[in-house]
């Protein structure tokens, strides 16, 4: 198992988003802002456009709910999403809470914050999803 099907499979630990039968939602771990969320799906798959059609349509479905909670937690203008995947070979896409256009730009520096700055910004999404 590819790390993040662990992660899924809760034999890693992550600070949960959200999560249903086939996607898991989960903070990155080196945030570009508070509220950056992961959305997987539980399958193993490397690269996000050789997920089906109809797995992509429903991890898009997933994937705006958790948007929604995450701008609920954190107020924003947007959140942006985007697809990389250069360095984890389990598709996922990127949730980030934005002010700026420029809070899109992935070689950014990352917020360091305390485990309990994640749990707290993970139960803040949780409770609005
Ligand atoms: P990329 O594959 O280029 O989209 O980048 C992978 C992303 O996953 C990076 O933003 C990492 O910070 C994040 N990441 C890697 N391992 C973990 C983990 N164990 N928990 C949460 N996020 C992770």
């Amino acid at each position: 198992m590819d790390i993040f099907s662990k992660i899924a499979a809760g034999e890693i630990p992550s600070y949960k988003c959200a999560e249903s039968d086939k996607f898991y939602a989960f903070l990155d771990i080196n945030p570009l802002a508070k509220g950056h969320t992961l959305v997987i799906p539980r399958r193993e798959v490397d690269y996000y456009f050789d997920l089906e059609d109809g797995e992509i349509a429903e991890m898009a479905v997933f994937a705006k709910k958790v948007a929604k909670a995450i701008k609920a937690a954190f107020p924003c203008r947007k959140v942006g999403m985007a697809v990389l995947g250069l360095e984890v070979a389990h598709a996922h896409i990127h949730l980030v809470p934005m002010q700026t256009e420029g809070d899109m730009n992935f070689a950014n520096p990352k917020l360091k914050l305390s485990p309990e700055e994640f749990e707290e910004i993970a139960r803040k999404i949780r409770e609005k999803f």
